[in-house]
Order: C-alpha cells, then sequence, then structure tokens
C-alpha cells in the first residue's frame, strides 16, 4: 500500500480496512451457502409485488435542457447509484454507469434490468464526477472512457488507489483522496469520507484501494451521497463533522438475504437511520431498480422503504425513491 500512514487506524501496510479495524470477509461456506439457498428457493419471478415486470418501471429519457434559473439547483437519478447535480457553474456526477452490464466483460454478469434513461451525450458538462469505489456497478470503464473523452477538464475524484485503474486507461484528470480528504472546486467543498464496505476489481486485488461516500458542500446546498455501505458508527460521526445535509442520495438496494448481505449493504431500514443520522432533509433511495445483485426481487425497495418510513415516522417526501431518469428541484 503506497499511501500506508500508520497513524490513520484504516490503513494497513497490505491494504485497507473499516473505520472499526474490521474487514467485510465471508468465508467461502457462506458464498457456497447463499448460492445453494438461493437456487433451491422456488423464488416467483421477478420483480414482485409492485412491479409486474421489468418494463413496468418507468423510464424518463434524460436529456441536458438549461437551469430555469441561475439560482436553480436540480437531482437527477439516472439509475443505479448515478446522480447528477446541476447547480449553476458546477455539475457533478456520481458513480457514472449506463453500459448494459456490471462486470468485468460486456458478454457475462449482472445485466441492466431496466433501461438506462441516459447516456454521456444527453448529459450536461460535467466540471466533477465523485466514485464511492471499484465495484463494477460503480466504476464502469466504457461509461468513464466516454465522459473523459467528451470532456478532458472533467474532474475526477476517487478513493486512494483507484487513480491507478483510471491511469491505465488514460484518464489523466483524476485526483485520489483518502477518508476526510477536501477538495475545494468552484467554492465547492468536496470531502471522501468513511464507508463500511470493501472494494475488489480483480482475484488479487481486494482492499488494496479504498471505499467510501462524499459530501459535497455547495454554497447554498450540502449534498451527501452514502456509496455502498452496511451500516456503521461512520453515519454519526459524518453527522456530526459534515452535516446537516440539505439533500442525501443513500443505497437502499441489494440487501437480502440479510445473514449474508448486513455487512456490506444496508436495507432500507438502516438507510432511513443513517438519512436521520448523518442529519439529512430529504433523502431519495439509489442503488436499487437497476442491477439484480442480491436476492430481493427489483421491485422490493419500494415496499421496505414505505415500511421503514413508517416506522420511523417520515413523511414521504421526506425520503424517496424517483423514476428512473426523473429530475427533482431543489431550489429555485
Ligand atoms: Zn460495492
Ligand atoms: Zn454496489
Amino acid at each position: 500500500n503506497p499511501y500506508y500512514d500508520s497513524s490513520k487506524p484504516h490503513h494497513r501496510p497490505e491494504g485497507f480496512v473499516n473505520s472499526d479495524g474490521t474487514v467485510v470477509s465471508k468465508p467461502m461456506s457462506d458464498l457456497l451457502r447463499w448460492y445453494r439457498e438461493r437456487f433451491g428457493k422456488s423464488l416467483p419471478p421477478p420483480p414482485g409485488e409492485f412491479m409486474a415486470n421489468y418494463d413496468a418501471f418507468p423510464v424518463r429519457p434524460f436529456k441536458a435542457s438549461p437551469l430555469e434559473s441561475p439560482s436553480q439547483i436540480r437531482a437527477s437519478w439516472l439509475s443505479h447509484a448515478s446522480v447528477l447535480l446541476e447547480t449553476q457553474g458546477l455539475n457533478v456526477l456520481t458513480d457514472p454507469h449506463f453500459c448494459e452490464r456490471a462486470f468485468p466483460v460486456q458478454w457475462a454478469g449482472p445485466a441492466r434490468k431496466v433501461k438506462s434513461p441516459a447516456n454521456v451525450a444527453d448529459l450536461p458538462h460535467i466540471d466533477v464526477v465523485v466514485i464511492s469505489h471499484n465495484h463494477y456497478d460503480h466504476m464502469d470503464e466504457g461509461t468513464l472512457l466516454d465522459l473523459a473523452k467528451k470532456s478532458p477538464k472533467t474532474l475526477f475524484l476517487v478513493p486512494l488507489g483507484v487513480e491507478k485503474t483510471f491511469q491505465s486507461w488514460g484518464i489523466q484528470n483524476v485526483q485520489a483522496m483518502d477518508w476526510w480528504d477536501k477538495k475545494t472546486i468552484q467554492a465547492t467543498e468536496f470531502t471522501f469520507v468513511p464507508a463500511y464496505h470493501w472494494s475488489a476489481r480483480t482475484l488479487l486485488d481486494r482492499n488494496t484501494t479504498l471505499w467510501g461516500g462524499w459530501a459535497v458542500k455547495h454554497p447554498r446546498l450540502n449534498f451527501f451521497f452514502s456509496g455502498d455501505t452496511g451500516y456503521s458508527q461512520d453515519f454519526k460521526e459524518i453527522g456530526k463533522r459534515l452535516g446537516p445535509f440539505d439533500f442525501s442520495a443513500i443505497a437502499v438496494g441489494a440487501y437480502e438475504p440479510r445473514w449474508f448481505m448486513k455487512a456490506q449493504h444496508i436495507n432500507p431500514d438502516e438507510a432511513v437511520q443513517i438519512h436521520q443520522e448523518v442529519r439529512s432533509k430529504k433523502s431519495i433511495g439509489v442503488h436499487w431498480g437497476t442491477f439484480e445483485l442480491t436476492d430481493e426481487p427489483l421491485d422490493q425497495p419500494i415496499g421496505d422503504l414505505a415500511k421503514a418510513r413508517k416506522k420511523f415516522g417520515l413523511p414521504d417526501s421526506e425520503f424517496e425513491l424517483l423514476e428512473h431518469g426523473q429530475t427533482i428541484i431543489l431550489k429555485n
């Protein structure tokens, strides 16, 4: 680990660990148990209770359009973990992925079940792309190369170690950040923050690059993006140091079965808890409805988030799910 700093609790000579010093590590026997139980079940045909089939998910094709006023701020969910935040003079995009598959090769691995609402050509100029970690559903080579080609000015902010992958693709305008590192661009402060997760792109690079979430403090809007995470104490700390947030994008999908997934992916219940701990005024659920990564039907977060809101006494509008490609206005 070329970044190894013995004074930092999440640094190890061979890579990184979570903020409490632990790693997400499941023995091979657990992985085999998950596969066995998964294929042993006679699961109803997906999606499930709320959508008749994949085509029933509404998709709103996204096309760039100017802001309606210089003070307007808006956000669009471009499927999975991709969120576009548009402000006058600074557009930010999280974990862009518009391709068919989330896998090293395009002929195997989890395929997109709902059509991408956008392509890179449909987007406005992107000033900053933030990457949460190097898993294939968050860091798509094709999409990132398209973005870099479209504008060499686009800056990619990435977790420590991930810049090497970008450089190997020929993307030079990349900057690696550690947890709590800050970078200010056009009066907007980007902070890379901890998450409870892991990283890997090959069989040999597990946890050699860092993972996390992003806090983006624009003068008129404080934004939080969770990345992929299990529940941890990190969120109280993020809320304390960088909150309250006006708007958050928090993962609400890929959480079943709990005995296997809890350590790496929050469920809607925990997402609402995190919404409260980071002190978010309004949140949207992301990381759902796009790739079938785990056991719950693709539409199950719709019901589970509604239950979680009820349990925590949240109004529907405070933590909602958008349609693929939907834009909401955060400030006028
Ligand atoms: Zn991940
Ligand atoms: Zn993911």
